[in-house]
């Protein structure tokens, strides 16, 4: 989430976002090198043994007071994943950059470039890039969403006993 939030809700009254009218204002953030943009915060998360995630960044592209979406892009470096994970809010995904694989529910999916895939409610959900390239997409998610949950042992345990999911996870 970004660290802004608009002063007023109110629609008879200017709304000032991140130092922005956008009742007048608009803003135009011209695409740069590598998959970023002019403005755009690249935000790493933190990489240690314990993350259930490896080599991913965030650039939050749009959020506005009007809009009851937010739209992300992520980017997992080569041989990375997302975070296994689960939650009431469905995200909307365009691959962008790259190739990979993500597991939606108890189905792999071989991903490319300008694929759309969606993920449902409660469902575990993960992308890996290939170990060659970047894999980056964009991410549609509701602005007022749950957080995620992660798979306790158990949970884990049974993804891992057998099948696409099973190979997924241990690979
Ligand atoms: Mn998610």
């Amino acid at each position: 989430m970004g660290n802004f939030r608009p002063i007023s809700l109110s629609p008879h009254l200017p709304i000032f976002y991140n130092g922005v009218n956008f009742m007048s204002e608009t803003i135009w953030r011209p695409f740069s090198t590598d998959f970023q943009w002019k403005d755009v915060d690249v935000l790493e998360y933190k990489n240690d043994e314990k993350s259930p995630f490896k080599d991913v960044t965030r650039q939050v592209l749009f959020e506005h007071p009007k809009l009851a979406c937010q739209w992300r892009y992520f980017e997992v470096a080569a041989g990375g994943y997302s975070t296994l994970e689960r939650h009431e809010h469905v995200h909307a995904v365009m691959i962008l950059r790259g190739r990979g694989r993500c597991l939606v529910g108890e189905q792999v999916y071989d991903i490319d470039t300008h694929d759309l895939i969606t993920v449902p409610p409660m469902t575990w959900h993960q992308f890996r890039a290939t170990s060659d390239e970047p894999l980056g997409f964009l991410c549609l998610v509701n602005v007022e969403r749950d957080r995620p949950i992660l798979p306790n042992e158990e949970e884990l345990a049974e993804m891992k006993k057998a099948g696409d999911v099973a190979k997924f996870l241990t690979e």
